[in-house]
């Protein structure tokens, strides 16, 4: 059992059964599995899609699962780490879900490496994975909530996020210290705002929570790196009371905020 690499495995199978029902699976998808481990899902999904890749990292778990699925040519299992796996060809078009029981050492990365995905192959509309209850809570979070941040920020505006259920820590085995929970991110057909440009909206995003207890004149005005009366004006177009913290802003609100703070750069430079 190698701990750094995250090894929990399901032993619960009901929870495999429910990762799977939520992604409805059908035979025009393919899909990608992270970290197959010792194949609980990829055996329950292998007969429902037209292609499955499960891209696992240990050399022993790969080589078992190769053995056993080398009979169906219909399910590839890579040995590799999943952060330096390129979409081949024949997944940059038509329908593509991912669905994994993350690797807990790697989540935020890979939730990244999913929305690029995303957006190389709009096909790509749906994935369930499981992460610790804290992400969870923090992907799916709404405004005002303590849970709420850039992570809520910078996936919601790509896409819904759906808690589908708890799993207590005592569904794996070994054990882990903490609880998880299933997570559906459905990508949107557009991102949820439009906005100037992608990277200023996150580092608005970025600055304003880098001091999330101080007011959002205060944050952004300490780690953005903008004139403190562009920053006045801009916050009064966008409507936003300078007062407020940044935990209160709706995405809508840091998108027309960065529209006002990017006009204005732009006449500034
Ligand atoms: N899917 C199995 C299950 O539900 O029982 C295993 C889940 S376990 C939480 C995470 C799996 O991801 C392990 O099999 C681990 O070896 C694998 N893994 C860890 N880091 C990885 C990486 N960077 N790339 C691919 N697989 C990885």
């Amino acid at each position: 059992m190698k701990k750094t690499w995250g090894q929990h495995f399901l032993r619960d199978k009901s929870v495999a059964q429910d990762i799977i029902q939520a992604a409805s699976l059908t035979k025009d998808d393919r899909v990608i599995e992270i970290g197959p481990g010792r194949g609980v899902m990829t055996r329950l999904m292998a007969p429902l899609v037209r292609q499955l890749i499960a891209v696992e990292i240990d050399p022993r778990l790969a080589q078992g699962l190769q053995a056993d699925f080398r009979p169906q040519p219909e399910v590839i299992i890579l040995r590799q780490d999943i952060r330096r796996y390129k979409l081949p060809s024949e997944l940059l078009s038509g329908p593509l879900k991912v669905i994994a029981n993350l690797p807990y050492y790697i989540t935020s990365p890979i939730i990244f490496q999913l929305l690029d995905w995303h957006l190389v192959n709009p096909e790509f509309r749906k994935t369930v994975i499981m992460v610790q209850e804290e992400i969870a809570q923090r992907l799916a979070a709404d405004p005002g909530r303590k849970e709420y941040g850039v992570l809520s920020i910078m996936v919601q505006f790509y896409a819904a996020v759906h808690i589908v259920r708890l799993v207590p820590a005592s569904c794996f085995t070994p054990v882990p210290k903490v609880d998880s929970a299933v997570i559906e991110i459905e990508f949107l057909p557009q991102p949820r705002e439009k906005v100037p440009s992608v990277p200023t909206f996150k580092k608005v995003v970025k600055a304003a929570f880098a001091q999330r207890r101080k007011t959002i004149l205060n944050s952004l005005k300490h780690n953005y790196g903008i004139n403190v009366d562009l920053l006045d004006l801009s916050l009064k177009e966008a409507g936003i009371e300078p007062g407020r913290r940044a935990e209160t802003l709706s995405i809508a609100e840091f998108a027309r905020l960065t529209e006002a703070i990017y006009e204005k750069q732009k006449g500034n430079n």
